[in-house]
């Protein structure tokens, strides 16, 4: 099948084409999709996308961009309103990392993301993946984009495999890079003769996007990111994959090897939810987002939770007491004197 590790020039054509055409037909309208985002926009999508699924994402993409469109916004805006905006997305720190990053692009940048993905992964917050989905999503550069979804879909399709998760292998990114269209017509890595590419690869020639060779060599790569990524979200899921409406499954590795070692992943299990101090740091952010907002203040109304209050939210005051102080030291809340809480200025 494949030679030296590198899929087989036909498969990954087929492959590509049918991707195109599913993507074509099925992706999500989401609002910073398809030109109508800034890059700024496009960063911040993928930040609140990074723990939290994109369709919870939208609501609170498009309000917080209502309010703060560019970095220099979001760099002005004061602390305590850029965490109660966060809401419950989860992972509340990437919400001050973001204000940072938005900081450093307002300042040293002029309010213009970098357009490299040297001086993107140097921004506070933006590491390999996020600085390889801007590159990729809002300036179509040809690079491999290397997430969860991506490195599911392309292990079980091309190394007949599953994806066990933890931080992407040598051989993961390899795979990437291999399958990557050339957004100069070429095939990018990976390539044979030109003989070994069938004619007439789709069930349905209708289905072909009309800015797709029928080899399938002239999808650009940031369609291709995008689509694979799509095909991991909604279908080639982690625990159940819709395989028999997938539009590669002819292709499939994994689905012909029988799906081995389906849903097995390297890392521990997910740690339960209820009782734990991710629960009650949340809690704790929550009774304060229910407080009068600071530009609200200005009305008079209290934005302090005093401490009597503080110990009703959590029985257990110990745990209460770890995780306010954990949250103070992320630099979420603030402690005043009498242990009364706030979110920051
Ligand atoms: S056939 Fe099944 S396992 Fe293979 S890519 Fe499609 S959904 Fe995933």
């Amino acid at each position: 099948m494949d030679v030296m590790g590198v899929p087989e020039r036909s498969r990954t054509a087929r492959v590509r084409l049918r991707l195109a055409a599913w993507w074509e037909a099925n992706a999500r309208d989401l609002p910073w999709r398809f030109g109508r985002a800034t890059p700024w926009g496009i960063l911040v999508s993928e930040v609140m996308s990074q723990q939290t699924q994109m369709s919870r994402v939208v609501p609170y993409w498009t309000a917080w961009m209502e309010r703060w469109p560019d970095a220099a916004a979001l760099a002005a805006a004061p602390k305590s309103d850029v965490i109660g905006a966060w809401g419950r997305l989860g992972y509340p720190r990437r919400a001050l990392r973001l204000q940072e990053c938005a900081r450093v692009v307002a300042g040293a940048c002029g309010d213009e993301l970098p357009r490299t993905y040297d001086a993107l992964v140097a921004l506070p917050g933006v590491g390999d993946y996020t600085a390889s989905a801007v590159m990729s999503f809002a300036y179509g550069e040809r690079i491999a984009v290397v997430d969860t979804n991506i490195r599911r879909v392309l292990s079980r399709v091309f190394a007949g495999e599953e994806s066990r998760g933890g931080a992407a292998s040598a051989a993961e990114r390899a795979l990437a890079a291999a399958v990557l269209p050339g957004d100069d017509g070429s095939d990018g890595a990976g390539s044979d003769d030109d003989d070994d590419v069938p004619r007439d690869v789709s069930r349905d020639s209708g289905d072909v996007p009309h800015d797709v060779s029928r080899d399938g060599s002239r999808i650009p790569s940031v369609m291709w990111n995008q689509s694979v990524m799509e095909l991991g979200a909604l279908v080639c899921t982690a625990k159940n994959p819709l395989c028999g409406h997938c539009p590669v499954r002819d292709d499939c590795a994994f689905l012909a090897a029988g799906r081995p070692g389906l849903g097995e992943r390297r890392t521990r299990p997910r740690q339960r939810f209820r009782g734990t101090d991710r629960q009650v740091r949340g809690i704790v952010l929550d009774a304060l987002r229910g407080l009068p907002a600071a530009s609200e203040q200005s009305a008079g109304r209290a934005s302090v939770l005093e401490r009597a209050t503080v110990e009703t939210l959590w029985k257990d005051h110990a745990q209460l007491d770890r995780c306010v102080a954990s949250l103070d030291e992320d630099g979420l809340i603030e402690i005043l004197p009498g242990g009364a809480i706030r979110l920051p200025r």
